[in-house]
């Protein structure tokens, strides 16, 4: 076999101590099944608190949203209800689910496209609005009018921001109104001043890119200003989500793998992923061409240290650092992280089913889970399984032979449950330490964030995955199921 290339994935605390914790997770498998989703509610505490110091840095002062659909948890939701944050909800069952963990409507911001039932029950609720097109304004400004509704706080969503002079363009995005148009959006806020109230204006972007939203920040910083000529008092700019999440421990991993995946399209090097699959790239002619699809899985600056870094970066016109800028024109600074909130929150775990070897030296490994129960793929997320020993004598007959529990690193294919000849949980060859055996488990760690159960099905009359919240108490893991976890339990009350 070529050397492995592993993917190691980076592990803090708790997580870190979930994962030392096998006879725990291969207790709760047993007991509910594979795949099993394990959440760290108490870990969103801590990260939301680790961006409130970036904000208290700087001396800034605003809410922080949660972008709820990174995962329909109910135990995470709840926590969070238990700390200073707010909510994004972007639909009418997420809204409902925000209302009913105990956020009071003053935290909830409503994104997303919206039918008249979320606008109503958002307007109805005294949730902020996150107006995304004129017509959405206008059709909420007639539900408060036609329901004697009270005032809806509203944020508008720009977007299409251009620099002046040098040549910067924000994505395309098929959500929010180019800023190009803000005159005319804001007529219509103004006739519609009896049934909404303009709280700021918002953006959310798609990049990693700092320079895109150093732009988009500033055109709204002046957009406000445009608005405050109007007559207008806005307060809030709202900044989106995006903010990211690193995967990985080791960046030298990471750029060896993404140089020898471009090699292994070139047929330069033995295969490392099922089929040829090029993740974005092919092979033209003995050159690379295309563009990874991948996410870029480790990254130096994410999560609450890409908001210092947003911030201390320099205004493209004026002169000063963004943070500066918002101070000194005394407005709040909210966002939407969603990814970056539920960093190290959780894993997802399956039991290995069958483990046999292919006629190229790789193996199959055959899980209790599919594709659609850790969407690394349709997320393009990569980083390593670890696998979870059981304990007691090494597993032999079925299993591994009593040699390979410690044995070679292994380079295997993961396949899912479904039968499909396309259900692989990821299309890349994983190498991993050692050839699990039958009935270990495999722990995909830090998927909290859209891996878990964006796109969790039920093809097959397949099990989704159950969902638990564990924490530590007294130096013991307690743990709950999902939707009977309340802070009332498992926290002191504090934020
Ligand atoms: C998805 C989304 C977010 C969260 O994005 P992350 O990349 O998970 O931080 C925030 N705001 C809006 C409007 C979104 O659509």
């Amino acid at each position: 076999m070529a050397a492995p290339l592993f993917l190691e994935p980076r592990l803090e605390p708790p997580l870190a101590e979930l994962l030392a914790a096998p006879d725990l997770l291969h207790g709760l498998v047993d007991a509910l099944g594979s795949p099993l989703n394990v959440l760290l509610p108490d870990a969103i505490a801590a990260n939301v608190a680790a961006f409130r110091a970036v904000y208290r840095r700087h001396h800034l002062d605003g809410p922080i949203y949660f972008a709820h659909k990174a995962n329909r948890s109910s135990a995470l939701v709840r926590r969070l209800a238990a700390t200073e944050a707010g909510i994004d909800v972007a639909s009418l069952g997420e809204l409902s689910h925000a209302l009913g963990a105990g956020f009071a409507p003053d935290r909830v911001l409503a994104t997303g496209p919206k039918d008249a039932d979320f606008l109503w029950l958002a307007a109805r609720a005294g949730a902020t609005v996150h107006v995304d097109a004129p017509a959405e304004l206008v059709e909420l400004a007639g539900l408060v009018r036609a329901h004697g509704l009270p005032r809806v706080r509203v944020l508008l969503r720009l977007s299409a921001f251009e620099s002046a002079g040098v040549r910067l363009l924000t994505r395309r995005s098929r959500f929010g109104v180019p800023v190009a148009d803000l005159g005319a959006l804001l007529d219509l806020v103004e006739q519609h001043r009896d049934a909404v109230e303009l709280l700021g204006v918002a953006y959310h972007l798609d990049t990693t890119g700092i320079a895109e939203k150093a732009l988009a920040l500033e055109s709204c910083v002046l957009a406000m200003d445009e608005a405050g000529r109007r007559g207008f008092r806005p307060r809030v700019i709202d900044i989106g989500g995006g903010f990211g999440t690193s995967y990985l421990a080791d960046g030298e991993q990471w750029a060896r793998y993404t140089t020898e995946l471009t090699n292994a399209v070139l047929g330069r090097r033995p295969p490392l992923t099922w089929r040829g699959h090029g993740y974005g790239l092919r092979n033209e002619g003995g050159t690379a061409r295309g563009r990874l699809t991948l996410y870029p899985a480790h990254r130096p600056v994410a999560g609450p240290d890409y908001l210092a870094e947003l911030l201390a970066t320099r205004a493209p016109t004026l002169e000063r650092t963004l943070a500066d800028v918002l101070l000194d024109h005394l407005y709040e600074l909210a966002m939407e992280p969603g990814r970056a909130l539920v960093d190290q929150c959780g894993l997802s775990l399956a039991r290995v089913v069958d483990v046999r070897p292919t006629d190229d030296g790789a193996h199959l490994v055959r899980l209790g889970m599919n594709a659609g129960d850790v969407s690394l793929e349709e997320h393009g997320v990569l980083a390593d399984p670890l696998i979870v020993p059981r304990a007691g004598p090494p597993p032999t007959a079925d299993g591994a032979p009593d040699g390979e529990r410690d044995g070679e690193p292994v380079g295997v294919y993961l396949v899912g449950n479904l039968c499909l000849e396309a259900d692989l949980v990821t299309r890349r060859l994983v190498f991993l330490p050692r050839l699990p055996a039958r009935g270990e488990l495999l722990a995909f760690a830090n998927t909290a964030g859209y891996c878990m159960d964006f796109h969790a099905h039920h093809a097959q009359r397949q099990p989704s995955a159950r969902k638990v919240a564990v924490g530590r108490r007294d130096g013991a893991w307690w743990w709950s199921l999902d939707e009977q976890y309340w802070p009332t339990t498992h926290t002191s009350g504090e934020a």
